[in-house]
């Protein structure tokens, strides 16, 4: 899955001063909407910017933002959401879609790029307190913007979102989702709504998305999903007996069973949804 880059170790702890200003060597992630400013290699792997590269063209080091570590690698964030800032534009460097990330190699970069989306959604749509109004800092001692005016702290948001393996014997609920960029398998997925717990969530999104009543509800492992800010909890459940399939056109373009046999590869290395097919497929679910 996305986050597995082991052997390296990810550091999210919020660093001490020294840490806070960039070195030239430290890697830049600028985004713009859902892409990032990368530089394609011939062999389609990913490059980002160095802070040096940045500086460079003129940019102050305090417009880049410490963000998390990967062993000694450090990864700063280009604050294109200043008011009145331009994105940042670079020789040799193209903004791409974010979906380029999903194979982008090496590993460890493909997760830090994902990873850093998601704190610059957070600061970019964070920019005012919500509940008074005004400006907000950065809090000097953890990740956190601070309103000066009413001292309301905002912490960066995960949303919490299910992912679900609704099997039937030797078959699992397949699905595609409907309008949307992602044109691979899927299986039923949600957010959590406020009030519910995680296993709620899961019996009413299958009864939602394909109209199945589910038993024996059981988590199997999560995943932080930086492209759309979630944390996903995956778990298998099994259908009830002799119901039929109805589906939510709203959500899903397709939805059937499919016998083991009948799955090919998935690129588990990416997706906990992959992982959980795949494992469902080799018999161990
Ligand atoms: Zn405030």
């Amino acid at each position: 899955m996305i986050q597995n880059i082991s052997p390296e170790v990810f550091d999210n702890h919020f660093p001490d001063h020294e840490m806070t200003s960039p070195s030239p060597y430290d890697t830049v992630f600028a985004y713009d909407g859902r892409t990032i400013l990368v530089r394609k290699a011939e062999d389609g792997t990913l490059a980002f910017p160095g802070a040096g590269e940045v500086i460079a063209r003129g940019h102050a080091a305090a417009e880049l933002i410490y963000l998390f570590s990967i062993d000694e690698k450090h990864f700063f964030l280009f604050t294109s959401f200043d008011k009145g800032s331009m994105p940042l534009e670079l020789e040799g460097y193209t903004y791409e879609k974010n979906s380029v990330l999903r194979a982008a190699a090496p590993r460890d970069l493909r997760f830090a790029a994902v990873t850093g989306y998601h704190l610059y959604v957070w600061y970019r749509d964070n920019r005012y307190c919500g509940r008074c109004g005004h400006e907000v800092s950065y809090s000097r001692t953890e990740r956190a913007l601070v309103c000066p005016q009413c001292g309301n702290t905002i912490y960066p948001r995960l949303n919490p979102a299910v992912i679900v393996g609704v099997t039937r014997g030797d078959s699992i609920l397949m699905t595609r989702y409907a309008g949307r960029e992602y044109k691979g398998h899927a299986l039923v997925a949600g957010f959590c709504e406020i009030g519910e717990a995680l296993e709620e969530t899961v019996a009413r999104e299958v009864l939602e998305e394909v109209g199945l009543h589910v038993h024996n509800i059981r988590y199997y492992k999560s995943q932080p999903w930086g492209f759309e800010q979630d944390l996903l909890a995956g778990f298998y459940c099994e259908a009830d007996p002799d119901e039929e399939i109805m589906l939510d056109k709203m959500e899903l373009a397709k939805a059937r069973f499919v016998p083991r046999e009948e799955i090919g590869d998935e690129d588990a290395d990416l997706s906990l949804t992959a992982e959980m097919i795949m494992r469902f497929r080799d018999g161990l679910e």
